[in-house]
């Protein structure tokens, strides 16, 4: 019995060895993605439930891996997080969301809001406004077609200083959306106490609504409620038109997932609002 401990706990090592060795391959593949530019943003066409206009988009990153492919957000987010990466990786993202903003007005293109994912890494930074001040500056946008979407987790993390800094994000006139509404614990009336403009229905709501009652009834209410304290809702992860109209009726104000598109690299992304503008 003693061996067969021994033995287990040597295969158990090799394993925790194989894991810390892949994270810390990603780490340094992650550093220098950084550095030879490997990371780009999709965006999601964001839509009015009413109009199907496009409204804006959610900016998604990816990561294109010399000789691998793309990587996927879900496999190199957490480890960003954990090894702090997504601090520079996150500022990446602010910036390249500024930028290609920046580059549709040029164009001569109508304003659409870009929604910015932040972790929760981010948030607990004293220097998130000044660096978003300075992307804003520097790519001469203004701060109001700038969402920054953060999970409920985030903001419930340390309270006060959470609201302290969206206090001053929401001075500087960025808007502020809660990612993944529903999947946490907080409550709306506790919400109350931050800035914020937009709830966000977490995909798991949305795939259940036609046939669960619970998820219907829970969607109902989160939208009642969102409104009478002023603040909108986007539901993600749309899939199909019964899903839409059931939104719709629900009085929810924007639509985002499959069932207009997918994430597209920003060419695509601006072909689509083409098309839509002429449908
Ligand atoms: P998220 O913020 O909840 O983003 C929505 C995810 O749902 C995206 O996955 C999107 O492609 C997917 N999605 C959208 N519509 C549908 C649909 O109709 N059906 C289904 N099945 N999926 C849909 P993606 O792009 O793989 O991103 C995964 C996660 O990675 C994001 O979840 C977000 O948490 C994180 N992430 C992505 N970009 C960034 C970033 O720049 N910074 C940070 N901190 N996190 C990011
Ligand atoms: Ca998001
Ligand atoms: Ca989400
Ligand atoms: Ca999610």
């Amino acid at each position: 019995a003693k061996t067969l401990g021994k033995a287990r706990y040597s295969v158990f090592d090799k394993h925790m060895h194989d894991k810390a060795v892949s994270a810390m391959e990603i780490e340094h593949n992650l550093r220098r993605a950084l550095e030879q530019d490997e990371f780009e943003l999709h965006f999601q066409p964001i839509l009015s439930a009413r109009t199907g206009e496009v409204s804006g988009a959610e900016a998604l990153i990816r990561w294109n891996k010399p000789g691998y492919g793309t990587v996927s957000p879900s496999d190199f987010i957490p480890i960003a997080e954990e090894t702090g990466l997504i601090l520079p990786i996150g500022e990446w993202a602010l910036r390249a969301a500024c930028r290609h903003v920046r580059g549709w007005l040029d164009a001569g293109r109508e304003p659409l809001t870009v929604s910015v994912n932040c972790s929760a890494r981010q948030l607990q930074r004293q220097d998130l406004p000044g660096i978003a001040a300075a992307l804003l500056e520097e790519a001469e946008l203004d701060a109001s077609l700038i969402k920054v979407e953060l999970t409920e987790s985030a903001v419930m993390g340390d309270v006060d200083h959470a609201i302290s800094v969206l206090n001053r994000l929401h001075a500087m006139n960025i808007k502020i959306s809660v990612d993944d509404f529903g999947t946490g614990y907080s409550s709306l009336a506790y919400l109350k106490r931050f800035p914020i403009n937009t709830l966000k229905i977490d995909r798991s709501f949305i795939n259940g609504i036609l046939e669960n009652d619970d998820d219907r009834a829970i969607i109902s209410s989160i939208i009642a409620m969102a409104h009478s304290l002023n603040l909108s809702i986007v539901a993600e992860g749309v899939e199909n038109e019964e899903q839409l109209a059931l939104l719709r009726d629900l009085g929810c104000d924007e639509i985002q997932g499959y069932f207009y598109s997918k994430p597209l690299p920003a060419d695509r992304f601006m072909a689509f609002v083409d098309a839509r503008a002429r449908s």
